[in-house]
């Protein structure tokens, strides 16, 4: 029998993306079960949110758990908006709250001046208490009006050298796949459950 996670994402596109390289490596996903709730974000760095997720997954479940979570760090802007990027303009932020509230605190930074990245942290907790964290990153810079029309959250305003310049909402799915911090969190991943 194979090794089975369960996902503490209930969002469809990661389920998606998630299944697809851990399928590679003989490990199945399956969803959360509706009977388990939804987990709080309290902690302060992705780390302890990721393991938060995963382990109240793993515990409600007595399954291994998966849990992930993504920051966008600025650095004119001293890391800002990192671990809080769901919510940086507000608890009921949409993305384009947020797109707007960054490209307005950047709006004096010059273009030499904007580099970010982006940080996946994802997480595997099991059963005995123990638990597996790994990470991806890419780097780029923040652009000073939106560009593209795919993606989600910050990817319209996010363009980066491995995408010869162009933002992650102006790339193919394939083409932000074969970069981005995610699939990278799950690379190492994969690398990890290999071993
Ligand atoms: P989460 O941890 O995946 O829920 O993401 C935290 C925040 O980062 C949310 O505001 C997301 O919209 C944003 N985010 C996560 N992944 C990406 C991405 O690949 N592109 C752009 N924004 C992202």
């Amino acid at each position: 029998m194979g090794l089975e996670f369960v996902l503490a994402t209930a969002n469809a596109h990661k389920a998606v993306e998630i299944r697809a390289v851990l399928a590679g490596v003989g490990v199945d996903v399956v969803e959360r079960p509706s009977d388990v709730p939804d987990v709080d974000e309290t902690s302060d760095t992705l780390e302890g949110n990721a393991l938060q997720k995963a382990r109240a997954v793993c515990e409600a479940t007595g399954r291994p758990a998966i849990g992930d979570d993504t920051g966008l760090f600025v650095s004119a802007l001293n890391g800002e908006p990192g671990v809080r990027s769901a919510r940086y303009a507000g608890p009921a932020a949409i993305d384009a709250d947020n797109v707007r509230k960054l490209l307005s605190a950047l709006s004096e930074v010059d273009a030499a001046h904007r580099t970010a990245h982006f940080r996946t942290v994802i997480a595997v907790a099991y059963p005995d208490g123990s638990a597996v964290t790994v990470e991806g990153v890419l780097d780029g810079w923040i652009v000073d009006q939106p560009r593209g029309e795919r993606g989600f959250g910050y990817d319209p305003v996010f363009a980066s050298d491995e995408l010869r310049g162009r933002t992650l909402a102006e790339v193919s799915a394939d083409e932000k796949n074969a970069v981005s911090h995610r699939a990278r969190a799950l690379a190492a991943l994969a690398e990890r459950l290999r071993l």
